[in-house]
């Protein structure tokens, strides 16, 4: 594996490669890496002839009062798992790379950014979709990988793709689980051991919305208030959002069917957590 940091070593890299004739797959990350990034870097290898991993954490995507400064990074580590996950190239341009002091350019899709995670995080998706797009320009790759974790992200940048018309491959990978069922974060490296068995119930609600689900119930309101009572119980979890959409169009559904998703948002302590899933009578609990 090759760690590349200019960003005109990447284009070049990319460019003899394509030249070639051969795929290059992208799976874009923050770093701090666990075993959901290690599964979309062994997707992404099956995908394309070369996979590159970029590590960037994108200031534009933080809000003035979230974790950038305090962003859990461990480069070492990071490269010895991506290497052992088979990665062609680790890409970590530096800050002042990707953003000139004279950058003044932003990606935004409307619409689907308006509600949950974008409601609460505003300028949030700009950033994702503003730092993403630098990447497919820099890296060119043929598939990018994302997270189904991150649901209203990969819907964002579906959309964007689609809009700007890029010859580029979304492909999805599903949430990767910790074995007692908590969606696998970097943010998760915050939480205290009390805090951590807390943000369990986020998954306990999943796992209850789909069984009421499977039971024949379909009413969205009231699935919500239960799995509101579910966390609520818990003492220091701040709900954030509970919302039951489409998972086109993420706009906000009263009755659950098969393309519903159920998506959370919650603060444990001061670490703010996300959890989704298809409401899919037979899908996987959690995905
Ligand atoms: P991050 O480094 O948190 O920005 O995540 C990089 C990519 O990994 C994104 O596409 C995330 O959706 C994905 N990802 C993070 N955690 C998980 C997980 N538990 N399961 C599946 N994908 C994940």
């Amino acid at each position: 594996m090759q760690i590349i940091h200019p960003l005109a070593d990447m284009t070049n890299w990319s460019r003899e490669v394509i030249a070639k004739g051969e795929t290059i797959a992208l799976v874009p990350t923050m770093g701090y890496f666990h075993e959901g990034h290690m599964s979309l870097m062994r997707l992404a290898d099956q995908l394309a002839d070369q996979v590159v991993v970029s590590l960037f954490v994108n200031a534009l995507q933080f809000g003035p009062s979230e974790d950038l400064s305090r962003y859990p990074r461990n480069l070492d580590r990071d490269a010895m798992m991506a290497e052992k996950s088979n990665v062609d190239i680790l890409f970590i341009p530096t800050d002042d790379d990707m953003y000139s002091p004279d950058f003044n350019t932003r990606i935004r899709v409307d619409g689907i950014t308006d509600t949950l995670c974008g409601k609460q995080r505003p300028g949030h998706f700009e950033g994702v979709t503003t730092v993403v797009a630098k990447l497919f320009n820099i890296i060119k790759p043929h598939y990018a990988v994302f997270g189904q974790k991150d649901f209203q992200q990969l819907s964002v940048i579906r959309k964007m793709v689609r809009d700007l018309n890029w010859d580029i491959t979304i492909v999805a990978h599903p949430i990767v689980r910790e074995e007692d069922g908590l969606a696998m974060s970097s943010r998760n490296a915050y939480l205290t051991g009390e805090e951590r068995r807390k943000a369990l119930c986020l998954f306990k609600a999943i796992q209850y919305a789909k069984t009421r689900f499977a039971d024949g119930v379909n009413d969205a309101s009231l699935i919500k208030a239960e799995i509101r009572d579910i966390i609520s119980a818990i003492s220091g979890v701040n709900i954030d959002y509970i919302a039951v959409v489409d998972k086109n169009t993420l706009s906000d559904q009263e009755m659950i069917d098969s393309q519903s998703v159920l998506a959370l948002a919650a603060r444990v302590g001061t670490t703010r957590l996300i959890d989704n899933c298809f409401m899919e009578k037979d899908s996987e609990a959690g995905n």
